[in-house]
């Protein structure tokens, strides 16, 4: 059998990587950077042949960052598998696998936290308080330490990337955002290292997720533009499969503002439990 694996450099040290990145910056080489949490899936590996497409040295980091977790969110049961993951990245081409322990990354408690507060406290944020300062923080981190050109986030993380975007916008960070597409299971599911989580029987009924957002969608094209009704469909899709819906919104995608009539500028947020298992997913309308 070919064996198309590159042979990955795995590294820990933030100065370690910073000082390869200026290395490979200094010899005129582009530098693609996919932020992960490592238990890499499909959608993670898509974002990694992206970079490697794109880039001369594609960084994949694979980082549970403690400062993006509630105190009583699954910081601690997160999926931790580094040598299965950095096979998956080298096979995909990548040439680094950047991971840091929490006091690589936190050898002191950190103070400066970046913050964007229209956003940070809607949504996900309403849920999930510190969430979105712990991810803009660390993100920041990881661009001042790979130092890349272009940086790879799925739109599954649809309020992620936007507020990852926005920060590198307003302040001015020399990195092209990009985002990718949502991979899904056959089922519809969209693919995530939490869907570990679920039960067999949870993880039939979750692909009720994908079809509730779908015809919501079809309901749409037929002229359907009511927020209250269009909610209300997916409500009742994935409520009937016994999710537990935590929020259904319809935004804007270009600033995530609520729209008052669904538009082909809408993109549809949720999240819902199925059992314990938190899940997110969304649906751009055109
Ligand atoms: P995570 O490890 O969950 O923090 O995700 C790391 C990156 O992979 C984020 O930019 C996610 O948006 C992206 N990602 C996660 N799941 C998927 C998926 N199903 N399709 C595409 N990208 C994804």
């Amino acid at each position: 059998m070919r064996n198309n694996a590159k042979k990955i450099k795995i590294i820990r040290s933030p100065l370690a990587l910073q000082k390869f990145s200026q290395k490979m910056l200094a010899q005129g080489k582009s530098i693609g950077l996919v932020p992960t949490m490592g238990a890499l899936h499909k959608g993670h590996i898509s974002l990694v042949k992206m970079s490697v497409k794109n880039n001369d040295i594609t960084i994949a980091s694979i980082f549970v960052n403690p400062t993006q977790f509630g105190a009583n969110e699954d910081f601690a049961k997160y999926p931790r598998r580094l040598l299965t993951d950095a096979k998956l990245c080298s096979e995909a081409g990548a040439d680094i696998v950047f991971a840091p322990q929490p006091k690589d990354m936190y050898p002191l408690p950190l103070q400066t936290f970046i913050h964007n507060p229209a956003l940070e406290t809607l949504y996900c944020g309403k849920y999930r308080p510190t969430h979105f300062a712990g991810v803009l923080s660390v993100v920041a981190k990881l661009f001042n330490i790979a130092l890349p050109s272009r940086a790879y986030f799925g739109e599954k993380d649809f309020q992620q990337l936007h507020v990852i975007r926005k920060m590198a916008f307003d302040l001015n960070f020399p990195v092209k955002v990009i985002g990718a597409k949502t991979i899904r299971e056959k089922s519809g599911l969209a693919m995530s290292s939490r869907n570990e989580y679920l039960s067999p029987k949870e993880r039939a009924a979750a692909s009720s997720i994908y079809a509730g957002l779908l015809e919501a969608k079809k309901r749409y094209a037929q002229g359907e533009f009511s927020v209250a009704k269009l909610k209300g469909i997916i409500k009742e899709k994935i409520e009937r499969a016994g999710g537990k819906i935590q929020y259904v919104e319809i935004v804007d995608k270009r600033d995530l503002m609520p729209v008052a009539s669904v538009s082909p500028k809408s993109v549809i947020l949720l999240a819902c439990h199925f059992g314990k298992t938190r899940l997110i997913d969304h649906l751009c309308l055109i």
